[in-house]
Parts: C-alpha cells; structure tokens; sequence
C-alpha cells in the first residue's frame, strides 16, 4: 500500500459512515459501527523439518448485534490486521443485508497456501483452531471457507473444535457434503454471483442470452460463477487464475474445463496475463481472486460495462468512483457475493435442527433470497438517488445500528 493510499478497513468504514450520515445516525453509534468488538492475533509455530517458522493468525469479530459472528478464514501471504478487520466488516454488512441472524468476523493466517502440503495446511488450522477455540462456537463466532482454504479445511477445523469443545457441527460451515456439509453450499458464493450478474443486466433490459462475461479467478467462487453465468445462457469469452488466463471470443465450454484445478494446463489458442482480463472488453466483468485489483493504476483502461464483485473489495473507493462517473454500474460484494454466507447460513440450521435439505430446496431457497436483496438495494437506490454499494450500505447499517440501539446492553 503506498501512503496516498486508504487502508481497506478505512475505505469499508468511509461507507459505514456516510451511510450513517444519510441515516442520521448518532455519532457514538456510527463510532461503534466503525470498530471491531474483539480482534486476536496468534502465532503458529509450523514445523520446518527440524526447525520450525512462526506464522501470524488472526480472528477479528467485528459485531454480533443481530447474531453470532460470522465469517471465513483466509490463507495468504498478503493477510494483515487491516485486512481482516476490514473484511470483518463486510462481513457484518453482508448478514445484515441478506438479513440473516448473524454479526460479522474473519479469519486468516499470512501464509502462500499454494506452497503448502495438506500436512501444513492441517497443521495450521489445527493450532489455529486450538488457540482461538475460547471464541469460537456455533453460538458465538461460525468460520468458513475463503482465499486458499476449502471444504477439506473446515473439516480438519471442525474435527479440531470437537476434540476440545465435544460434537458440534454447526461450528463451522463449508464443509464437505461427506461430513455434516450442506449440498448447494460449495456452488452458493458462485451461483448467487451469476444469478445476480443477470438480475443486474435485466433490469437495465440488457439481454442475459449472449452477453459477454469475463472471470478473474478460478476457484470456488470464480469457476461455479463461470458455470452458472453459462447455464444462465451467457457467453464466458475469458477467465484467468494465478497461474495466467485464457481467452475464446466464440464462448469458453465452462462445463469442460470445470475439473481441471488450475487453468495453467488447459488448452487454449489465446492466452492473456491474470491481471490482464481486467482490461477486457465485455459485458459483465466478474473479479473473484484477490481484493483491490481494480484501482488507480488500471481503472482507465477498464472496458466493462458491468462489474459485479465475486471477490471482497476488488475496486479501490477511487477506481469505483471513476469508474461509475463514467457509466460503469457495480454491483457491490456486500450484495453479489453474499449467496455464500446464505449458504452457510442454510448449513449452519440444518446442522443444528441435526436434518438435511435437498440440493433443489437449497438452490430455490438461495435464489429467492437473494433476489429479495437484489430488489431491497435496488428500490433503497432509487428512493435515495445513489448508487448500488451506497444504497447496500444504507439497508445494512439502518439494520445494524437498529439491532445495536435496542440491544441496550451495548454489547
Ligand atoms: P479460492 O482460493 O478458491 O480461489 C481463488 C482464485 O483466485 C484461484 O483460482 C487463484 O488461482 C486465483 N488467484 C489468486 N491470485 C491471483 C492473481 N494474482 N491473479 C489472478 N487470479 C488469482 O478462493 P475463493 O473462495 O474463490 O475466494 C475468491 C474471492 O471471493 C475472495 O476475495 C474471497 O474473499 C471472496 N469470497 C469467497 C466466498 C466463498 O464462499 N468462498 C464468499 C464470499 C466472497
């Protein structure tokens, strides 16, 4: 980050408190919606044959006024406070949003989860999990998966919670189907980006059949947003991972290179850089790798007319102010990427009622509820003639700050 720079929790909190200007909210209130109720920071001895390297791990709940605290838990070099205090947030403004009993946290340990083998990687969330299980619980604080953790993660996760705590499934979600995992829940984050990639273009009457549809990341949210953009009748023309990406104007067949883990070895006849589909021509232009990939260095050379945000904080404040005074509607991560914490949000009842829905009930339950925030943020934009992540903000904080005031306690 260079020092002109905001920092991402200061950028989050630049929305909480316009928001909670336009609300006229009391200052103390806004205050405390600006700032994390407990943040912990670990370190994680990992075995180095016959040394070992200490990791730094971090758990930030930002706030349980409507709920227990809910978010994932990252693995990547870049994890820092600010980071996960800023992705906390997010996560308390997602919930609220899609209106679902949950608060906001989230998890992470400064680690390249590409060099890692499974040993390490079950190592660490091991000893995460045993050095933050005094604040975990499904009551409390609910972990899933995110950036370089998955299924088998929450797993070892959940394995861990019991040893100490006793049987609890509903301690963590995201996990695989095979052990207390809800089918629906690994395609949810992706499928509801889709679903709502498309709401957006109807409601601009732009046709859904044919548009173009560019991905960066190709992982849990990247590749099943590519597969459901697809099914919806869209034509993905590029997708990019960590490893480059690869381009077909005529329409990529997402359903053939679906299994494959990265895109380094898929055929193809154009290749492009990873950060370089950024520039693309297209209709809708999807990031879901990393935060901040759309920022004051490219947002000139950004050629999309829609972006929805399958990653947290992809665009800079800067760049999406630019980008809009030039026509560019966004459709923010609190309301694009939140079909995952529905999903979880599904696990994590059905885990507790100890009962399983179908994948069918999941998928219509998850579409409706979504399409319902769709609308809310879209009706909140016109009454108050702002844009999309304005208006998100808008619901989220009157919501929050609503559950906050009458808790009285404070907390
Ligand atoms: P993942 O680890 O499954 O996949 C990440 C993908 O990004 C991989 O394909 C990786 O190769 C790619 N990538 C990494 N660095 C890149 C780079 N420099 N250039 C291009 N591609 C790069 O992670 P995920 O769970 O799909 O999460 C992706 C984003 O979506 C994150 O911002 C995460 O916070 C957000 N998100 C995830 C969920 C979820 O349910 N998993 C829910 C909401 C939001």
């Amino acid at each position: 980050m260079n020092l002109l720079q905001k920092s991402a929790f200061a950028e989050v909190n630049e929305k909480v408190q316009q928001a909670g200007h336009l609300l006229n909210l009391k200052p103390g209130v806004i205050q405390a919606l600006s700032s994390c109720e407990r943040e912990v920071v670990i370190s994680i001895p990992l075995r180095k044959g016959d040394d070992v390297e200490v990791l730094t791990g971090y758990r930030v709940q930002h706030s349980s006024a409507r709920g227990p605290r809910k978010g994932g838990i990252r693995f990547h070099q870049d994890v820092d406070l600010d980071e996960v205090r800023a992705l906390a947030s997010l996560m308390t403004w997602k919930t609220a949003l899609i209106d679902v009993p949950f608060g906001g946290a989230k998890g992470g340990v400064a680690v390249d989860a590409s060099k890692l083998s499974l040993i390490e990687k079950e190592e660490i969330i091991r000893r995460w999990t045993r050095s933050l299980v005094h604040v975990l619980g499904h009551h409390r604080d609910i972990p899933a998966p995110d950036l370089g953790t998955d299924a088998r993660t929450m797993a070892w996760l959940m394995d861990e919670y019991h040893r100490l705590e006793g049987f609890q499934p509903a301690c963590v979600t995201g996990k695989p189907v095979e052990l207390f995992g809800a089918p629906g829940r690994e395609e949810a984050t992706g499928r509801g980006v889709a679903q709502i990639a498309a709401a957006t273009l109807e409601k601009d009457d732009v046709k859904v059949k044919g548009a173009t549809v560019v991905i960066q990341g190709f992982g849990n949210v990247g590749r099943y947003a590519a597969l459901v953009c697809q099914e919806l009748g869209m034509k993905v023309i590029a997708l990019s991972d960590v490893s480059g990406g690869i381009i077909d104007k005529k329409g990529i067949d997402v359903e053939s290179i679906f299994m494959h883990k990265s895109l380094e070895h898929v055929q193809s006849e154009e290749r492009i850089g990873a950060a370089d589909v950024l520039e693309l021509k297209c209709d809708v232009l999807i990031p879901a790798a990393l935060g901040g990939v759309i920022n004051e260095n490219n947002w000139k050379r950004i050629q999309a007319s829609y972006i929805v945000e399958g990653a947290n904080q992809p665009i800079s404040i800067e760049a999406d102010t630019q980008l809009r005074a030039q026509g560019v509607v966004i459709v923010p991560d609190i309301l694009a990427n939140a079909g995952g914490v529905m999903g979880s949000y599904f696990e994590w009842t059905q885990n507790i009622q100890e009962f399983s829905w179908p994948i069918e009930k999941f998928r219509k339950e998850l579409d409706t509820r979504m399409e319902k925030a769709f609308d809310t943020v879209h009706k909140t934009s016109k009454k108050y003639s702002v844009d999309l992540r304005t208006a998100a903000f808008l619901v989220s904080v009157e919501r929050v700050a609503k559950a906050f005031e009458m808790r009285g306690s404070l907390v």
